[in-house]
């Protein structure tokens, strides 16, 4: 999602002349498009911008100016904190208000001074222009934003705002452009992407007024050229029937889904708030992989939320061992200021969330090489992402993710090609083309 919001401050920067560059060394201005959801963010921000101002200080003794901004949640959440501590900030933006981006910096280059604004959320879609950079083979869309989940840990509600759905045409109309200019494969965005009810095409009429994930995703499954279609992050109490079966019956949905579950134990669940138990992940996981055999999973675990003792830390590895994950992010729990879990009294010592974290990753990255290897002697669609690390080499992802290298001219960058597997990895596969790029096909 911040490569994606990123993306598009680059978008709404190009017409007043702004071009993305490598290093910020010489660059007229610096935005730092911020994260708040784990460990010691603000401070991060505050140690980065001490860099950027000392580039600034070189740059304006050569007669230069460099206007500094910083976007996102850690902006949100700071405000007039970073007014105080950091006053030679230009411009200080939330993560709904980036589409005012060439106002503010229009208002400050001319004007000077910082500029601090929030933006109601409702507006942020339609104020976006239409012409974006394309984004390559495998494209980011935002379909849904914010949170009404309030997870006792988590801070996104409070910075992401409440929860908001795009209108199904504009986000149609946005990916037949993003195939237009070359897109192959579109990863649908969302904090709780599968809470997705966007008004329907056309409002009122015989489909109802709105249109959940899975009717999304069928309608944009017929755009012609959109040969992979992803979603991610969902909430496992948003995965309904219709989306179960959307994973059975449409092709183009990729058998492959991050289903955050961050703890196997009900009681840790429960103190969360995440809305289910650890019996309903798995009766959920079993009707996805019934709907569709091959879908592999990743996940997001939590060690070490408050009150977590060393018999709940076995049921997570207990659910993790019966799901069997093809990929999964794992943290320490990190106390975030303003939400309820960071003022528990039972905060687990730091000692044994890390030696919990080691357990854990040591169990899931077993399964992920594990599930790599099962994929060495199959031949696989594969579509050629970018150029790999050496010359004559390529990248592409799987069906299920993964990262795979091969030789291939980059005549075949934007297109599925059948790979055989040779090699795996814990983070890769590698293999041969079955057959070789066609130079002069069409993609
Ligand atoms: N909406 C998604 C998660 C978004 S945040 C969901 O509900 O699953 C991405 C991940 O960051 C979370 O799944 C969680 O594992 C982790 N995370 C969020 N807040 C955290 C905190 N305070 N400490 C540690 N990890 C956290
Ligand atoms: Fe945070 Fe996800 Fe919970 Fe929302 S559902 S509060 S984004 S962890």
């Amino acid at each position: 999602m911040n490569v994606y919001d990123s993306a598009r401050m680059a978008d709404v920067l190009a017409p007043q002349g702004y071009a993305p560059v490598d290093s910020p060394d010489d660059a007229d201005m610096v935005i730092l498009n911020t994260c708040h959801i784990r460990e010691k963010a603000a401070e991060k921000v505050y140690s980065e911008l001490g860099r950027i101002r000392q580039i600034r200080d070189r740059r304006a003794a050569l007669g230069r100016t460099t206007v500094i901004a910083v976007a996102g949640c850690v902006a949100q959440a700071e405000g007039q904190e970073m007014r105080v501590r950091a006053p030679f900030v230009d411009i200080v933006l939330g993560p709904q208000t980036y589409h005012r981006l060439p106002e503010m910096v229009a208002r400050t280059t001319r004007a000077g001074g910082v500029v601090a604004t929030d933006f109601p959320v409702e507006t942020k879609f339609d104020e976006l222009p239409e012409a974006s950079a394309p984004q390559g083979p495998s494209a980011f869309l935002t379909v849904q934003e914010g949170c009404d989940k309030f997870c006792t840990f988590c801070v996104v509600p409070y910075t992401r705002g409440a929860e908001f759905s795009r209108p199904a045409a504009q986000i149609i109309a946005e990916a037949k452009k993003l195939v237009a200019q070359g897109s192959v494969e579109i990863t649908l965005l969302g904090q709780n992407v599968n809470a997705y009810r966007g008004p329907a095409p056309g409002g009122p009429g015989p489909d109802g007024e709105r249109w959940g994930l899975a009717r999304l995703i069928r309608a944009l499954a017929e755009i012609g050229g959109l040969a992979r279609i992803r979603y991610t992050t969902s909430h496992p109490r948003d995965m309904d029937d219709a989306l179960i079966a959307a994973h059975g019956e449409v092709a183009a949905l990729m058998p492959f889904l991050h289903l955050p579950l961050q703890s196997g134990a009900d009681r840790i669940l429960a103190a969360m708030n995440r809305g289910y138990r650890a019996g309903d992940y798995l009766a959920l996981v079993e009707r996805l992989r019934r709907a569709r055999p091959e879908l592999a999973l990743s996940s997001d675990f939590i060690v070490g939320f408050p009150g977590e003792t060393e018999a709940d830390f076995q049921a997570t590895l207990e659910l993790v061992r019966a799901v069997n994950y093809a990929q999964a992010f794992s943290f320490k729990y990190s106390p975030r200021p303003g939400t309820p879990a960071a003022l528990a009294e039972d905060q687990v010592p730091e000692e044994a969330k890390t030696e919990r974290l080691h357990r854990l990753q040591a169990l899931l990255w077993g399964q992920q090489l594990r599930f790599n290897r099962s994929k060495v002697g199959a031949t696989i669609p594969v579509l050629l992402e970018k150029a790999g690390r050496h010359p004559g080499q390529l990248v592409g992802r799987s069906p299920w993710l993964q990262p795979v290298y091969l030789e291939a001219s980059a005549a075949g960058l934007g297109r599925i090609v059948e790979v055989s597997v040779r090699a795996a990895t814990l983070n890769s596969l590698s293999g041969r083309l079955v057959a070789p790029v066609m130079e002069d096909a069409a993609a």
